[in-house]
Parts: C-alpha cells; structure tokens; sequence
C-alpha cells in the first residue's frame, strides 16, 4: 500500500503561467471550493485555472 503524498502536499516550488508563463504567488486567495480543496492557481494576467504544480486544468 502506498499514498500519493504529493496529491496532498503544498508545492513548494514556484508555479508558472501553462500559458503565458506568469509566475504564480505563493500566497493566494482561492477562487472556489475546488482551489480550497485541490489548492491551484487561476493566473491574473490570462485567467488560466492550473493546479497546485502549474498545469493547466480543463
Ligand atoms: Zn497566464
């Protein structure tokens, strides 16, 4: 048996844009519940909703 840690885990690695390669702060305010829960980014400057480790989210 093994668990999926990172699934659960805070990146602690700096996050870029998938699309316009913005970086991401660390420090955010979830957009939704699914933010809260998943963790993840929506990017400022295009909108781009990505998860926690910077890829895109459809
Ligand atoms: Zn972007």
């Amino acid at each position: 048996m093994s668990i999926r840690i990172k699934d659960f885990g805070i990146n602690l690695k700096t996050v870029y844009c998938p699309k316009c390669n913005t970086e991401q702060p660390k420090i955010r305010k979830p957009k939704g519940w699914k933010e809260i829960l998943w963790g993840g980014n929506t990017c400022k400057n295009c909108g781009c909703k990505m998860d926690k480790y910077g890829k895109e989210r459809k």
